[in-house]
């Protein structure tokens, strides 16, 4: 095993202090909607189905904020939820993992650079991550905006 195999970096992603600005569908769509902000940054759009109504959902896109918004569809809290890309209407369901807290399905949106964020479909459960393959190119590039010290 060489030096690089063996360190295993683990990015603690501070909440409120990064947010997603293109995420992706499998197929390549841009679901982030610049026309709708939740906390002044422009949210992550996705068709939303659950026991066979459909309408729209707007994902927070700051990471660690929840603040989802429904659009044509009203969901109670505990609902587990399938999205898809309101472009190509592909599953968003990410078909081989599920919730470490409530073992509920995920979704799963593609980053550049081959990243992804990964969250649960119920409706209540805070369970979220990003995962970044480059991470220390990655790591470098989310930090770039913000000083190390408030980390630290
Ligand atoms: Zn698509
Ligand atoms: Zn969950």
């Amino acid at each position: 095993m060489d030096k690089k195999e063996r360190i295993q970096i683990e990015v603690e992603i501070p909440a409120k202090k990064v947010h997603v600005e293109h995420a992706f569908c499998p197929n390549g769509h841009q679901l982030v909607d610049e026309s709708v902000k939740i906390h002044g940054k422009s949210a992550i759009k996705v068709k939303v189905k659950y026991q066979g109504k459909e309408g729209l959902f707007y994902i927070d896109p700051t990471y660690g904020s929840y603040d989802n918004i429904e659009e044509g569809i009203s969901l109670p809290k505990g609902a587990v939820l399938e999205l898809f890309c309101p472009e190509c209407g592909v599953s968003l369901t990410d078909k081989d993992e599920t919730c470490q807290l409530c073992s509920a399905p995920l979704f799963v949106l593609e980053l550049p650079h081959n990243g992804i964020v990964e969250g649960c479909l119920r409706k209540g459960c805070v369970y979220h991550k990003m995962k970044l393959v480059d991470a220390e190119q990655q790591v470098a590039r989310l930090f770039e905006n913000d000083t190390m010290e408030s980390y630290l």
